[in-house]
């Protein structure tokens, strides 16, 4: 059993993309397609980026943009920058994207036959952002499953916890700009917590998409990065005439 894991997309249409080009989606079988939320909110493809992710993902979660998005909370907690990209993608989306953004169930979202749960944020709280081992710790004990896949902190790697020994990693890459990636094995009896990465605005210092896939079978998860069509993505959101800084920082993966 196989599934590829995703988050943090934020409308840019060209990461996703070449996301799903890397890991082969249409040509290799997947059981499953998870969806960890913030489908929009920063990027200039709102629209289809929503149209893509409901064809392809089995199962998602809403993330803190999406909810801002679509208007179910208010964008008060934002930055301005944030608040001024969630006021666009709001006026941008159409009223079919809107609806099925509305109705996203919130995380932790248990992902049977997989031994195996998503969540935005913690699982405990999905708009909890878990940045170390200190945040990590409670909801690692708390999970009712053996691995929850999260995002939110667009920062790719994990933390694991067995019988009072826990520990953090990131995957270690010798690259800036070809694809890469990095395999965890899992070990029996260890609760992970893993964060696939950002597809659409990494932040861990890395430009590329971030991606993870998960054979259950084989106690493997892989993570990936990935280049995309950098330029034409920041085109898009300098067309829109969005904050230039959404457009610098992925160059940066800041
Ligand atoms: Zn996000």
């Amino acid at each position: 059993m196989r599934s590829l894991i995703l988050s943090d997309i934020h409308g840019n249409l060209e990461a996703l993309e070449s996301v799903l080009q890397a890991a082969h989606y249409g040509e290799e079988t997947y059981d499953a397609i998870w969806n960890l939320g913030d489908i929009v909110g920063y990027g200039g493809s709102p629209n289809e980026v929503t149209d893509r992710i409901r064809n392809v993902a089995t199962a998602h979660v809403r993330g803190n943009h999406d909810k801002v998005c679509c208007g179910l909370e208010s964008a008060l907690g934002f930055n301005p920058i944030a608040r001024q990209a969630a006021a666009w993608t709001a006026e941008t989306l159409n009223e079919e994207n809107m609806e099925w953004l509305r109705n996203l169930p919130h995380g932790p979202l248990p992902v049977p036959p997989f031994a195996a749960a998503i969540a935005h944020g913690s699982p405990l709280d999905e708009d909890l952002y878990i940045l170390n081992i200190r945040d990590a710790w409670s909801a690692l004990q708390q999970m009712q499953t053996r691995i929850t896949f999260f995002g939110h902190t667009h920062v790719q790697g994990g933390f694991q916890w067995n019988d009072g020994t826990w520990g953090e990693f990131r995957p270690k890459y010798s690259s800036q700009n070809d694809p890469e990636q990095w395999t965890l094995e899992l070990a029996e009896g260890t609760h992970y917590l893993l964060n696939p990465g950002s597809v659409g605005q990494p932040r861990d210092g890395d430009w590329r998409a971030g991606f993870a896939v998960l054979e259950e079978e084989a106690n493997r998860v892989t993570f990936h990065r990935v280049p995309y069509d950098l330029a034409r993505a920041q085109g898009h959101i300098l067309m829109a005439d969005l904050p230039e800084r959404l457009a610098t920082r992925l160059r940066e993966g800041r």
